[in-house]
């Protein structure tokens, strides 16, 4: 038993050992205090509302018959009954704000309140896309400086603002690639992706019209620099590579990778989501990369998917720098900032592969990105990098003697420790694991990614847990672990503690439910 366990009682306990579900079950199904929610639809009703509105004074319709002649049907809720409703359901969620968010690969750091702050701001908050330029030059000037930023943090020459994820960011890329190589008519239809890429590489080279063929990884888990060599050719578009990449490793190589894909007429799509490990520390400009996203929303600490739309923005080299999509925030003469909305040969934007969105900027997630970017420096950048490479590196090395590493051997990891369930006894898997994880008061960290490794248990614990945070997850995570090795069979029916149990997750994928039903239909549904 871990140090931090000892003498607390555990859910392992034998005085508090699982019941049995028939023992656990309650008369109204609610569990210590979490009330078992049901929806919207079973407790209220239409024919209720929460307000008392006057009688709508009749007026003569403007549909043009195209009326509701049956009541919208939405159920009426007292205030009370409204705010509990939501309020419960907020708390059988996990969030960053409630605990530690292991996932790899998705940079679950603390997203500092002044970045709250500042995105409320009404110049920032208030505005629209369609506002005259002269009313909204802060707004434009906040974006020039983000920009600024990207590209002095990668050693880029050029940034494209306006993609709204990193999958969007990807495509971005590759599209201004395709564009590059057919502007010099040799249009090419292969692009190179690594075992371990992580599943929207693929997507994203499939979308864009190229087929996708894999590069072998090596035993230490990196790029097989000699297999990428031998398959470059004339018909290689380019390669879509992630460094540091999705098994945690820096691919030292990769200039190597760059001069070989270069050399052979092809160019470089770097994924930037794990820039985290390498921000203030490394610029990929001097890799020879040509264009790579940033999500805004994992190194730069705005918020994931909730928060409203993410942010990609992807910085380019100077080959493709004239392909990169419009419009672009330029800073004219006499200060002033406009938005390049054509293409126009001043302006070098002459070869812009098009629009990926019709407007500029998720204005909040940018006020957000500069809000952390300057209250750390870029001193503090670095360090930020620094530690989170060093948080990763702790996990790893306290958990390696009951989880296998499988690259542990080769040297430390960057800013993600990954484990296998090679160990594991009586049919334990990964996702047995989470489960008991879960029971522990922890999300699970990210599972069965990189496909390169069985069973594989991704961990990013990032820069901004304390080392009692992360001591309390190892606690965890390692008691689990010792379960799993020593095939304790109560893991399988985990997760014993949350609001919901096990779910039938491949009836939930199959047959997905998206619309509520009345309950006699979801059994039919069901069948
Ligand atoms: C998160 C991630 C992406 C995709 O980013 P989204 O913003 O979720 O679209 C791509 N590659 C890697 C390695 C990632 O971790």
């Amino acid at each position: 038993m871990n140090m931090l366990t000892e003498g607390r009682p555990t859910k392992q306990d034998e005085n508090l050992a699982v019941p049995d579900q028939g023992a656990l079950k309650t008369h109204t199904g609610n569990r210590a205090l979490m009330v078992d929610e049901p929806l919207i639809f079973e407790t209220g009703s239409p024919d209720r509302s929460g307000v008392d509105l006057p009688e709508a004074p009749s007026v003569e319709s403007r549909l043009g018959g195209l009326d509701r002649d049956e009541p919208i049907s939405i159920p009426g809720l007292s205030e009370a009954e409204m705010v509990r409703h939501y309020t419960r359901l907020s708390r059988q969620n996990y969030a960053i704000d409630v605990g530690l968010f292991p996932l790899g690969s998705c940079t679950m750091k603390h997203n500092p309140r002044l970045n709250e702050k500042m995105a409320r701001l009404k110049g920032f908050s208030d505005i629209h896309p369609l506002q005259p330029v002269d009313s909204v030059q802060g707004a434009l000037g906040l974006i020039d400086e983000l920009a600024t930023w990207l590209k002095t943090l990668t050693g880029m020459p050029a940034v494209a603002m306006s993609p709204k994820a990193g999958a969007h960011g990807e495509l971005c890329g590759i599209l201004a690639i395709r564009s590059a190589l057919e502007a010099r008519g040799d249009a090419r239809e292969v692009i190179l992706v690594p075992e371990s890429a992580h599943g929207t590489n693929p997507a994203t080279a499939a979308f864009a019209g190229y087929k996708v063929e894999d590069i072998p990884a090596n035993a230490d888990g990196r790029v097989d620099l000699d297999a990428l060599k031998a398959r470059l050719g004339p018909d290689v578009a380019g390669v879509m590579i992630t460094n540091p990449n999705t098994c945690g490793l820096f691919e030292p190589d990769m200039k190597a990778i760059s001069d070989a894909v270069h050399d052979a007429g092809g160019l470089v799509y770097c994924d930037g989501a794990n820039f985290n490990a390498i921000v203030g520390r490394v610029r990929p400009g001097d890799l020879g990369i040509d264009a790579m996203h940033i999500n805004l929303h994992k190194t730069f600490s705005t918020p994931h998917g909730g928060g409203g739309p993410g942010s990609g923005p992807v910085v380019f080299s100077e080959a493709l720098a004239p392909f990169a999509p419009l419009p672009f925030v330029e800073k004219t003469e006499d200060g002033h900032f406009h938005l390049v909305e054509e293409e126009t040969a001043e302006d070098h934007h002459e070869s812009s592969f098009g629009r990926m969105v019709a407007f500029h900027g998720q204005m909040g997630m940018f006020t957000r990105a500069l809000t952390y970017m300057l209250s750390h420096g870029a001193d503090g950048l670095k360090q930020v990098s620094e530690d989170a490479v060093l948080n990763a590196n702790y996990v790893l090395r306290s958990l390696e003697d009951v989880l296998d590493a499988p690259f542990a051997k080769s040297g430390p990891c960057m800013h993600e420790a990954l484990f296998s369930d090679n160990g594991f006894t009586n049919g334990l898997t990964t996702l047995d694991l989470a489960k008991g994880l879960i029971d522990e008061g922890y999300h699970p960290m990210t599972m069965y990614f990189p496909l390169v490794v069985h069973g594989a248990m991704l961990v990013e614990p990032t820069e901004t847990e304390s080392r009692a945070a992360i001591d309390q997850f190892i606690g965890a995570l390692r008691s689990v672990a010792e379960r799993a090795k020593a095939g304790d069979e109560l893991l399988k029916s985990a997760p014993h503690f949350a609001p919901r149990r096990r779910l039938d997750e491949t009836q939930a994928a199959r047959k997905p439910i998206l619309v509520w039903q009345e309950p006699e239909e979801y059994a039919e549904a069901a069948e």
